[in-house]
């Protein structure tokens, strides 16, 4: 179902159900107060009949004639009955229609009561005469009243009826004016697909529901946007890199076939193909390695980290597998240990950290590279300092791009896709990287944890 009908629907339903209720009560109101008014009636009609019969001998005859023309006009189906104190009917002969003494007693104790019989209502009073203490019991129906229920029962089933029709087109009408908005946003976001991804969606200039939706509708756009353009630039650098050194091979082979050669010649140029295949291996690893770390179940696989011992950990991988010396300085140590610590992805952490250490032996020819760990209130700081060949200012903005390699890099063997990685994954742990670097001095790369939880 639509969501303006379902609206109108659910408008539809509560309305009639407080008409309904509103209903209720009147018609039991006035139900209530006609039968009230009745029973007045009833128990004039009593008095009034006391008056013909009893006070006859004790008014003046124009007084008894006013009380004798009230007394004609009867209620519809009125019986009127008289009882002595012995309980018998007195003055009216008709026998129809009694009441039983149990009743009548009752009357007498409590000098009024008044009851309804089926249709009939039925007040009896106790009358005290010179003539002597009487009961009076009149019953009657009150055809009117159930004529004005019947007609007020009618109009009330008409109005309700009504109500509904004109309930359910109003909430239509208004559902289906609040809702234009969505279906004109609706409609711009169907026109967008993967390729029209710089397309916005208009959702007015109210600062409303619809407005914060189509803002942040917009943004996740300009997100894609950005994630897509950033893929397409990766593909296409990718590519890029994968192509020159298969080119180089290729080149390579073709040259060895033109013409048979000596052995050590064909052994050259498959020790340069070896090189070149070498190269690609690496970079297709880091592709892995990148895809890894972006990977969701491997970034959520995570535990608390000291990071003094990681970085002595990265140490010792250095030391077994180089010559590559990486002096770890840890000046002060907090008297609370869980200080040290960080939650992360252990071995992503230590590829983030790795390919900083690693630049900094590429880029000084191997020179030691420092790594130090300083901890605050709510911070930790790791910083790690290479006496390489530093870096421009111009190109310090740029070495966290993906395939970004400053012009000095370019005698160095390497891909740009290293501090990429890294930034990625220190960024995926709320840390943050920042450098510093004077060229032909060397840089200093802090990494740095802020608002970290206590343990
Ligand atoms: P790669 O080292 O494979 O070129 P990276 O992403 O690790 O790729 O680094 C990107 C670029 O940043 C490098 O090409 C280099 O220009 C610069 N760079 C990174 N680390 C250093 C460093 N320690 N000293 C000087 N330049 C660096």
């Amino acid at each position: 179902m639509q969501i303006r009908n379902r609206l109108a629907l659910y408008f539809t339903i509560v309305s009639s159900c407080l008409m309904l209720l509103v209903m209720a009560f009147i018609y039991l109101l006035f139900s209530s107060e006609a039968k009230k008014d009745f029973y007045r009636e009833l128990n004039e009609r009593a008095e009034v009949a006391a008056q013909v019969y009893l006070e006859a001998d004790e008014i003046s005859d124009a007084s008894f004639q006013k009380i004798k023309k009230r007394f004609i006009n009867s209620l519809p189906h009125e019986v009127i009955r008289f009882y002595d104190s012995t309980n018998h009917p007195s003055f009216i002969k008709d026998r129809d229609q009694n009441w039983n003494i149990l009743t009548i007693d009752e009357v007498r104790k409590k000098k009024y009561i008044a009851y309804e019989q089926g249709d009939k209502q039925i007040v009896g009073i106790n009358y005290n005469d010179n003539q002597g203490d009487f009961v009076i019991l009149v019953s009657a129906v009150d055809e009117f009243t159930k004529e004005r229920k019947k007609n007020l029962l009618e109009i009330m089933i008409a109005l309700f009826l009504g109500q509904i029709l004109v309930q359910f087109l109003v909430g239509r009408w208004f559902a289906e004016k609040t809702l234009r908005p969505i279906q004109k946003v609706n409609s711009q976001v169907q026109r967008i697909s993967a390729t029209d991804l710089h397309l916005r969606v208009e959702g007015g200039t109210e600062k409303d529901e619809l407005g914060t939706l189509a803002a942040n509708f917009n943004d996740l756009l300009q997100r894609l946007e950005h994630a897509f353009d950033l893929q397409k630039m990766f593909v296409a650098n990718a590519s890029h890199e994968l192509k020159t050194p298969l080119t180089s091979i290729m080149g390579e082979i073709e040259v060895a076939v033109i013409k048979d050669r000596p052995a050590d010649e064909y052994k050259q140029t498959l020790l340069s193909v070896l090189a070149e295949t070498e190269q690609m291996h690496n970079m297709i690893n880091n592709f892995l390695l990148l895809a890894n770390a972006e990977n969701a179940t491997v970034r959520q696989q995570t535990e608390a980290i000291r990071l003094d011992e990681l970085l002595w950990e990265i140490k010792e991988s250095f030391d077994r597998e180089s010559s590559y010396i990486v002096q770890v300085q840890i000046p002060s140590f907090p008297e609370d240990e869980n200080r040290l610590k960080i939650i992360a992805n252990k071995s992503l952490l230590l590829l983030a950290f790795s390919n900083i250490i690693r630049n900094g032996f590429k880029f000084s020819e191997g020179q030691p590279v420092v790594c130090s760990l300083f901890f605050y209130e709510n911070s930790l700081v790791v910083t790690i300092t290479d006496k390489g060949i530093g870096i421009d200012n111009d190109a310090i903005g740029k070495i966290f791009e993906p395939f970004y390699r400053a012009d000095q890099a370019h005698h160095y063997q390497g891909h740009g896709i290293g501090l990429y990685m890294s930034k990625k994954i220190v960024e995926l742990y709320g840390g943050t990287i920042e450098v510093q670097s004077k060229p032909g001095s060397g840089s200093v790369f802090n990494i740095i944890f802020a608002n970290i939880a206590h343990f």
